[in-house]
Formats: C-alpha cells, structure tokens, sequence
C-alpha cells in the first residue's frame, strides 16, 4: 500500500466521522453544556469589575490602560495562557476635563455643554462672544461669511447640515472646521440629538484626531434657544473647555487565543471593544460585550478539550474613535486574515437577545439557518437578519470579504443610556445578558468544529456590492477605509 494512498483511505475513514459527530443536533450536548456554564458563571461580578471598578475608559487613558492590565489577568486566571498586546497608534491622546457655558445675553442663564471628544481647551478664562448660526456648511457659502465668523462662537444647524446624509455631510464638516479656525472662530457648538437637554458623549468624524478649534456639545432645548433668540436680535455666549491633550500614542488591544486541537492555524475571532466613553462608566457600551468575549474564553476553557480549529478573543480600543483598533489589527495581520474563519462580533448593548446579523451575506445567513435552527433557536437566539451596518468592530473584518456575524439584540432601551451617564452597571439585565453570551459562545464553538468552513471568504467586487447596497461606500471612502 503506498503512502498516498494510506492517507486517502484514512481521509476517508475520518472525515465521515467527525462529520457525522458536526450536525447540529449531535452537538446539542457540548452546547448546552457551553451555555450552562454561561448562565451558572461569573459574567456579572466580571461586568461589575470593569463598569465600577474601573469605571469609563477612554481610548489611550490612564482608566483604558488598567482596563487592559486587567483583562490580560482575567484571560489568564481562566488557563489562557497565550494573551497578548496588540499595539497601535493613534494621532493624538484626550483627557476630558471641565467644560461650562453661560448665555450672556439677551438671558443670563446656565447652558448644558460638555467638550466633545478630542476638542482642545478654550484659552484660560474661555472664551466669550456673539453667536453665528450656520446652516449651510457648503466651502463657497463659508467663504461668502469669512468675515462675519471673525471672532463669533459658531452654532451648527445640525438638522440642516446633515439633512443630505451623514456620509456627504462629514466630509463637508471636516473642511468646514478649517473653515471656522482660517475665519478665526472661538468655538463651534454641536447641538445634541436627543431632547431634555441630555448630552451624548461623542467626538467629530473619525481618527482620534485634535479638531483645531474648540468644539462642544450643547443640549437640544438650549441650542433651540439660542435659535429663537437670535431670530429676536444678537446672542453672547461663555464658553469654558478645559482638556488634556497629547501627541500621538500608543494604544493596546487585548488578543487571547485558543489553540485549536486539530486546525490550529484556522481562526474563528470573537471581539468586542474594551474602551467607552467617559460619562457613563460604559456598562453596555461596551462592558457587557468585553464580559461576554471574557466569559465564553473561561467557558470554553473549561470544557477541557479545545475545539478543532483556533478560537482568538479580542478586546478592541478605539472603537469609539472610528473602529481604530480592529482596523489597525487588520492590516497590520493581513497575511493571516485568510485563515480567519469568521468574526462574532458583541456591541449592541445586553438587551434581549434575537440572534445574528450577517451583514449583507444571504450566503451566510443560509450557512448559519441549520445552525440558528438547531442549536440556538433552543437557547433563545434563533433569528438571522442580513442588515449591514459598519458602525462597531466587525467592519474593518466585512471589509476584507470575511464572513461576520454581529450579534443582534433587541435594542429598544439601548440608546436611552447609549454614550450617556446613565450607561450603568443597573441597567443590565443579567438573564438578557447571558443570554447573549450563550449564543455568542455556542455560535463560535459550532463555526470552529465543522468540516468545512461556514461560509466563503468573499472579493472586493462582491464586497463592494454589499456596501453600495446598504449606502455606506461613499462613507468609508471619505474616511479612508474602502478603495472601490
Ligand atoms: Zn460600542
């Protein structure tokens, strides 16, 4: 018997085998297995850790940097020994620190402000100034006011500016804030979305980049205020920002792996941001996504044998800046991606779970039904949507043709504390929560044992398709991820 043809017959004893032993139904028992653990385990003391104990963590803080040193001994007191940081750059470092604004006149009143993300500080003392509305952010309609915004603190009419779509409109704002410092603007003024006067913590356009003017978010009814009372005659504002700013640095992103037992170099990737922003204390923005990548790592560690193929846990940083730490991973692990079986993706809050979103994949979602049908329809996460989104850290992944699951939740309360100071520990609800999780775990363990891989790795072209078709191509080219 010759050698070659020793290996095909063994080939062909033992592909049948592992098959049959891959159905959905034959893997029932280690999936609930996998979800007991979850439910009967730690994820909420774990969550607990992060949200109180370390509280908001921005992208490149002092609160980020002990958010990593932490999760590093969280992935290793689980048996995970291969945990590594994974570094990349960011243009520029941000601390927030006191902002107030006043109405001088025509009232003298109080204004709800906050800095927005990677705004420098005003002068000592702030700033004080007449207010200029702007509604059009058009270069030639700009040029036409130079003189006027001389001097002014600039309100923007956010309704109108991005009323063509966010996509046009960005790439407007960014030369507009050229525009205003040239013009020789104090400040710029964002007025927030969401009425009562509730501030969103958030920054301008993508990249962790210093804006080169000061720039603050102001409540809703505050700027709508300001609006009626400019129609009456001249407004005067005070403008108070005080921040920490700093060159480029360094950032770490948080990868542990799993060795496969039998197709280590095949990856299936399970992440979710480690960084939030600062108001709240980032409960499930994104607090409860890092528990969960954390907790299925101790999960599937403790089933005592590691699944077929390589399982890598990441926790990204500058999420909140643009997907910055996924994306850097990407390219700086190009050579490797073709190895990658799929991206799990957790960051849309705890809220019920549903299911998966394939993003734009109806391949996927037709890899993904005997699966969703079989084992997590049981558990409460049956669903499959192909909505395609690029707004967390599965993106930078959809991008090179991987296939992506983003888990799907119901995400009805979510933004009530989205970016907000009550994005608290209270708010989540436990059995939601692990509910996620549990699919989330089983969902990575079935994509890791089966024969073949889920779903193909897709090219640019079909990957351009995906991206025309749900209107985010004109986007991610203006922010210089995505070449058609
Ligand atoms: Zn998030």
């Amino acid at each position: 018997m010759s050698l070659h043809r020793a290996i095909a017959l063994t080939v062909w004893w033992v592909i049948p085998v592992l098959a049959s032993a891959q159905s959905p139904s034959e893997m029932k028992p280690v999936a609930d297995q996998i979800a007991g653990s979850i439910y009967s385990g730690p994820s909420m003391t774990t969550l607990g850790e992060l949200a109180d104990g370390i509280g908001g963590r921005l992208t490149g803080s002092p609160a980020y940097v002990r958010a990593t040193e932490w999760a590093v001994a969280k992935f290793r007191s689980y048996g995970i020994q291969n945990v590594k940081l994974d570094p990349f750059t960011i243009p520029a470092g941000w601390q927030r620190g006191p902002a107030t604004g006043a109405m001088l006149a025509p009232l003298s009143r109080p204004l709800y402000v906050a800095s927005l993300g990677w705004s420098p500080s005003t002068p000592v003392g702030g700033v004080q100034g007449p207010v200029v509305l702007i509604a059009d952010v058009a270069p030639e309609a700009l040029k036409a006011r130079e003189a006027e915004l001389h001097g002014k603190i600039v309100l923007l009419d956010t309704s109108k500016i991005y009323a063509e779509g966010y996509g046009k409109a960005m790439a407007k704002m960014e030369v507009a804030w050229s525009a205003f410092q040239k013009a020789g603007v104090l400040a710029v003024l964002s007025p927030d979305r969401e009425k009562n006067n509730v501030l969103n913590a958030h920054g301008v356009g993508w990249g962790a980049k210093l804006l080169p003017l000061p720039g603050a978010e102001i409540g809703m009814e505050d700027a709508k205020l300001i609006q009626r009372e400019l129609e009456r005659g001249p407004v005067s504002l005070q403008l108070s920002l005080e921040n920490k700013t700093s060159g480029e640095i360094t950032v770490n992103n948080v990868i542990a792996e799993i060795r496969g037992s039998e197709r280590p170099d095949e990856w299936i990737l399970i992440g979710a941001h480690l960084d939030s922003w600062d108001f709240g204390t980032g409960a499930q923005d994104n607090g409860t996504g890092t528990a969960s990548v954390l907790e299925i790592g101790r999960a599937l560690m403790s089933l005592g044998k590691p699944p077929r193929r390589s399982i890598r846990l990441a926790l990204w940083g500058g999420e909140e800046e643009g997907l910055l730490g996924s994306y850097a991973y990407t390219q700086s692990h190009l050579a490797e991606l073709n190895q990658c079986v799929a991206v799990l993706n957790t960051d849309n809050g705890a809220g019920h779970p549903k299911g998966w979103k394939t993003e734009g994949r109806e391949d996927l979602k037709k890899a993904m039904q005997p699966w969703s049908d079989g084992l997590l329809k049981n558990i409460g996460g049956g669903d499959l949507s192909t909505e395609t989104t690029y707004d967390t850290d599965h993106g930078p992944f959809m991008l090179e043709g991987i296939p992506v699951l983003d888990l799907w939740v119901d995400m009805t309360h979510y933004f009530e504390v989205h970016h907000k100071s009550s994005d608290t520990l209270d708010k989540v609800d436990s059995l939601d929560f692990k509910g996620g999780e549990a699919i989330v775990a089983v969902t990575a363990y079935a994509i890791a044992q089966t024969d073949t891989p889920i779903a193909p790795h897709i090219d640019h072209a079909a990957v351009a398709e995906i991206l025309k078709k749900a209107k985010l191509d004109e986007m991610l080219e203006h922010i210089g991820v995505w070449k058609p």
